[in-house]
C-alpha cells in the first residue's frame, strides 16, 4: 500500500526562471526506504521540503497516509504533518543534552515522554549518552540522535537530507547499514536525498532520479544500474565506456575487433556500443574477439581498472579482479557479455 503520493507536483521559487521541480509524481510504499538521488540542484532538497511542509508547491497533488496534505492552494502545516526530519547538519539543540534534545519534539506525560525518549534511544544504540551534550558526541553518534529524535514522535514517514554527507568513508560504510538496520526494525517508511550513489546502491529498496527537477526513473537499484531509461540515468550510475561499431549481417565491426552478434543486421548504419567496465571480461587466450593495447592498469584492492586501446588510441576500460597479471604483457584479449546499442545519428 502507498503511504505517501505525489501527482504532478510543480514547484518555481520566486525571482527563479526555471522550476525546481516539473511534474514530478510518484508513490512511496509503506516501509520502505526510498534514496532520492541526483546532481547538486537537481531538486532533491525541495522535494523534501514540499513533502515536509516547509515549501508550498505551485500545483499539485500530495497524499500522507490516504490524506490530502497538499491540493491547490491549501495544505496541512508542517508541524501538523507528522513528517520527521533529519537535516545534513543533524541540527541537534548544543545547549540540551541528549536526553533532552529526543524529549523536545514529544507530546505526553512527564512519565510516558521520559520512556519513549529512553527507549527511542537504545533503539540507536545510545543508552549510556542520556546526559551528555551533542558536542561531546562523534559525528556517527550526533547522526544517532538525529535520527531518534526525528522518529521518537512516530512519524508517518521519515525524510533525511544528505544524512551520510558529513562523515568520512569508513565510517560512512558502518553507519548506513545501521540506520538502514533501525529504520526497518521500526518499519518507518523513509526517504533519504544522497548525491552517492553507492549510498543509494546499497541502501534503498528503491531508488529514484531527479535531473533539473525531473523525474527521471524510480525502480529497484538493480534496474536502475542494468536498465537506465536513459543515457542520463546510465552515466549518473558510473561512466560507460562507447565504442564505435559498423554493423554487419553477423555482428558489429569495431577499432578493438569484430564481435558476433546476430542481433547486429537490425541496425543500417554506424552505431555506439555502451558498456560498463564490469561488462568486459579480460581473457588470456588469444583468439579472443576483441584486443587493445594496455595504456594503464589502476589497483583497487578488491579489483583492477585495465585502459586498453584502439589502433587509433581510443580508450575503454575493463575491469577485473586484483589477482590477474599483467606482466610482460603489451596487448590484452577481452570480449563484452553486455552492452547497449545506440544509433548514431
Ligand atoms: P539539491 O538539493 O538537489 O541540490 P535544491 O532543491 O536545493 O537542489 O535546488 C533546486 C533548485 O532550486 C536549484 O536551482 C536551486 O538553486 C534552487 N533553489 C533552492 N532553494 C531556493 C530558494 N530558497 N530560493 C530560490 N531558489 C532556490
Ligand atoms: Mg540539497
Amino acid at each position: 500500500m502507498s503511504i505517501l503520493s505525489l501527482q504532478q507536483v510543480n514547484k518555481k521559487y520566486n525571482q527563479a526562471i526555471d522550476f525546481a521541480i516539473n511534474d514530478v509524481s510518484f508513490e512511496v510504499e509503506e516501509g520502505e526506504i526510498l534514496a532520492l538521488v541526483g546532481e547538486s540542484g537537481s531538486g532533491k532538497t525541495t522535494l523534501l521540503r514540499l513533502i515536509a511542509g516547509l515549501e508550498h508547491p505551485d500545483s499539485g497533488i500530495i497524499s500522507l497516509s490516504g490524506q490530502k496534505i497538499v491540493e491547490g492552494k491549501r495544505s496541512v502545516p508542517a508541524h501538523e504533518r507528522q513528517v520527521g526530519m533529519v537535516f545534513q547538519d543533524y541540527a541537534l539543540f548544543p545547549h540540551l543534552t541528549i536526553l533532552d534534545n529526543i524529549k523536545f519534539g514529544l507530546k505526553g506525560s512527564n512519565q510516558e515522554v521520559e520512556r519513549v525518549a529512553k527507549d527511542t534511544l537504545r533503539l540507536v544504540g545510545l543508552k549510556e549518552d542520556y546526559t551528555k551534550y551533542p558536542h561531546q558526541l562523534s559525528g556517527g553518534q550526533q547522526q544517532r540522535v538525529a535520527l531518534a529524535r526525528a522518529i521518537a514522535p512516530n512519524p508517518k514517514i521519515l525524510l533525511m537530507d544528505e544524512p551520510f554527507s558529513n562523515l568520512d568513508a569508513m565510517l560512512k560504510d558502518q553507519i548506513r547499514e545501521e540506520i538502514r538496520q533501525i529504520i526497518k526494525k521500526t518499519g518507518i517508511t523513509a526517504i533519504f536525498v544522497t548525491h552517492d550513489t553507492k549510498d543509494a546502491l546499497s541502501t534503498a529498496d528503491r531508488i529514484a532520479i531527479l535531473h533539473k527537477g525531473f523525474l527521471q526513473q524510480i525502480d529497484i537499484p538493480k534496474v536502475l544500474y542494468e536498465n537506465p531509461v536513459n543515457p542520463y540515468v546510465a552515466n549518473f550510475f558510473g561512466k560507460r565506456n562507447e565504442m564505435e561499431a559498423i554493423p554487419t549481417e553477423d555482428g558489429y565491426h569495431t577499432t578493438f575487433g569484430f564481435i558476433s552478434d546476430s542481433e547486429a543486421k537490425k541496425h543500417k548504419n554506424k552505431v555506439k556500443l555502451l558498456f560498463r567496465p564490469e561488462h568486459g571480461e579480460v581473457v588470456q587466450r588469444d583468439g579472443q574477439q576483441l584486443s587493445g593495447k594496455i595504456v594503464k592498469i589502476s589497483y583497487f584492492g578488491s579489483h583492477q581498472m585495465v585502459k586498453l586501446a584502439d589502433d587509433e588510441g581510443k580508450r575503454v576500460t575493463i575491469r577485473t579482479n586484483p589477482g590477474r597479471s599483467f606482466e610482460g604483457m603489451d596487448r590484452a584479449q577481452f570480449f563484452l557479455w553486455k552492452y547497449d546499442v545506440e544509433e548514431a545519428y
